[in-house]
């Protein structure tokens, strides 16, 4: 029967626990299953043959691959590394050399396959030269500059690269350090060991982040469900380093903003950041890994995961990335024949991997192999009886049952009005529903329309605002060049004045002009045609008036035409007249002297046309 706690204060109350941890509303308790990994130490599996790396383990832009097919690479190598401001680099896990490059289907809920980096281990295991950092002898900067090469992200399961949370920030000071240990969902059980076996390296964490930070206080935030865990971190922690407090097992508890609220009673509004109020959260196996990397140089490449459900032996592991499933089943003693599927994170807000032979990633807590006796199918849906059940288990104070109907009937401006985008998609509400309504799809679908739309519509205005962008590019084209034509005209008035004077060669011609040229032109043709009536006398040679040696281009072409038109005239002309050879000769240099004349002519148009405007 599904147990609905709508008041926390009320648990703590009747548990006894520490007055100083407060309440939020909501939330429920389904049952732990921790038990049945948590008995085990934490173990080491075999080295994989093979070990597939997506670049897609983070929140944020992919990586920039750094090898080749063919490559030798060294555990602790970069393989990737962190490209764009929210990104997170890769390193080989193992030694061997990089057999392909390709898409493989990864553990995501999309279920399709994305680039991956396959690397064939030598069984050699040799580290890379690593180089840990004395924190304390090294600038903020510097070390934070430097976990963006670790590879470190939120091993809780959020997975945002670990140096974007701890960049100084101008805008806020980080009072307080928060320790999410809550581990609040069913079956997951790997941060309990972590803490019951490696709690002062934790603690040694938990002073490099402070130390980055500037954070003065440290609340280390354990559900009460791990006695161990509480009573190991409190044997590492050095009076002043960090207050351990048990917060009530009740999900969402490990909610960052739920424990923050349990721990300083302080709810952080839905349009700010918990660092705006002056609060950082933390996973414990972050912090861990960030004290491996500055203490051992070494980088992200491995995590613990809890195996269980339908295994043989529940157990929590130590697995480097890229561990096939099989090899990890492999080391629980195998899934039971009628295992049917396979969960990544938690019954409540993890997903079931699309099959049973993707590699482990930084985002893997918990792998469950489940049945049908373990997770039954959901009944069939029934209409919504208005019980608010939903309303009082969800931890966000929002209203379930109204987001439901906005959602279902395609109001997604109303959804988004009712707070959509608040719902953290923790389940409580679809845990606690009578009608078995299956609400947390309704808000998932809800908020990707309007994320599409959102896209859309600001694709939509970028490309509205280009094309206003071109249209006034156009016109203000147009417009100078309108400009430019006015100062041209201007420019050239006071020249076409001149332009009657043989001083002004540049000038464009004006009507007086034009027509001397033509007057010219006319009496060459004259000449010419007098000459040929006289009957064959040598042709006077033309001596180009002063308007035809100023002409423009085009007259000049005029001319020299006219020009060759006389020479050939007069040769026709001594033809005709029968001229002895003394006067041929004499035509002959009339003939070459009016070539000559011509070519004289075409040089000053050449000249002319080799003349820039
Ligand atoms: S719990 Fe289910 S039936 Fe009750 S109001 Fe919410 S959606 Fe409707
Ligand atoms: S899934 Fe969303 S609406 Fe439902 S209880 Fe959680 S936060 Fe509230």
């Amino acid at each position: 029967m599904n147990t609905v706690v709508n008041f926390a204060s009320h648990i703590l109350q009747g548990l006894g626990l520490n007055k100083s941890v407060h309440a939020f509303n909501g939330g429920v308790h389904p049952p732990e299953h921790k038990i049945e990994s948590s008995t085990q130490p934490i173990g080491q599996l075999a080295l994989p043959k093979t070990l597939t790396l997506p670049l897609r383990q983070h929140v944020g832009y992919l990586p920039k691959v750094l090898v080749k097919v063919g490559d030798q690479v060294l555990k602790g190598q970069l393989l990737a590394e962190a490209e764009g401001t929210v990104s997170a680099a890769i390193h080989a896990p193992t030694s061997g050399t990089v057999t392909a490059i390709d898409a493989q289907i990864i553990p995501h809920p999309s279920g399709l396959p994305d680039t991956c980096i396959t690397i064939s281990s030598d069984g050699l295991d040799t580290w890379t030269a690593l180089q840990p950092v004395t924190w304390q002898k090294t600038d903020k900067k510097t070390l934070v500059d430097s976990l963006r090469r670790s590879g470190i992200v939120g091993l809780g399961g959020a997975t945002f690269p670990s140096h974007i949370k701890l960049r100084s920030n101008s805008q806020s000071t980080i009072h307080t350090l928060i320790i999410n240990a809550a581990e609040c969902e069913p079956y997951i059980t790997c941060d309990d060991l972590l803490m019951r076996e490696r709690a002062s390296e934790i603690v040694a964490g938990i002073e490099i982040v402070k130390h980055l930070l500037g954070a003065q206080k440290c609340i280390i935030g354990i559900e009460d469900n791990k006695p161990l865990a509480g009573l190991a971190m409190r044997a590492a922690c050095q009076p002043g380093q960090a207050l351990v407090q048990t917060v009530p097992t009740l999900y969402p508890s490990g909610d960052a903003r739920r424990l923050i609220q349990l721990l300083l009673d302080l709810e952080i509004p839905s349009d700010k950041r918990s660092t705006d109020l002056g609060v950082q959260v933390f996973n414990v196996a972050t912090v861990l890994a960030i004290y491996r990397y500055f203490a051992f140089g070494e980088p992200s490449i491995s995590r613990i995961v809890t195996v269980t459900g339908n295994v043989a032996r529940p157990q929590n592991f130590e697995v480097l990335f890229g561990t096939p499933l099989p090899d990890l089943m492999s080391a629980a003693g195998g899934a039971h024949a009628n295992t049917s599927h396979y969960i990544m994170g938690g019954p409540m807000m993890g997903f079931d991997l699309p099959n049973s032979q993707v590699p482990i990633t930084k985002a893997a807590n918990c792998i469950i192999a489940a049945t049908a006796d373990l997770f039954p199918a959901a009944p069939p849906a029934m209409p919504c009886i208005r019980c608010t059940r939903c309303a009082d288990a969800c931890p966000v104070n929002l209203q379930p049952q109204e987001l439901y109907w906005f959602a279902k009937s395609d109001n997604f401006e109303k959804a988004r009005d009712y707070k959509l985008f608040d719902c953290i998609e923790c389940g409580c509400c679809s845990y606690v529903c009578p009608s078995t309504i299956p609400l947390v799809q309704y808000y998932r679908y809800a908020k990707s329309e309007i994320i599409a739309a959102d896209k859309a519509q600001e694709a939509a205005d970028l490309a509205r605002e280009r094309n206003e962008f071109r249209l006034a590019r156009i016109e203000r084209e147009k417009l100078e060049r309108a400009q430019k034509h006015a100062e041209r005209a201007a420019a050239s008035k006071p020249e076409i004045s001149r332009a009657g004077n043989s001083d002004a060669p540049t000038a464009a011609p004006s009507d007086a002009a034009v027509t001397d040229k033509q007057a010219a032109i006319a009496a060459a043709i004259a000449r010419a045609k007098a000459q040929k009536l006289a009957g064959g006398a040598a042709p006077a040679q033309p001596t180009p008036t002063a308007a035809e040696v100023k002409a423009s281009p085009a007259d000049k072409q005029a001319l020299i035409a006219a020009a060759i038109e006389r020479a050939k005239a007069a040769k026709l002309a001594a033809a005709q007249a029968g001229l002895t050879p003394k006067n041929t000769e004499n035509v002959s240099a009339s003939v070459h002297a009016e070539i000559n004349q011509t070519d004289a002519l075409r040089e000053q148009v050449q000249l002319t046309k080799a003349t820039p405007d």
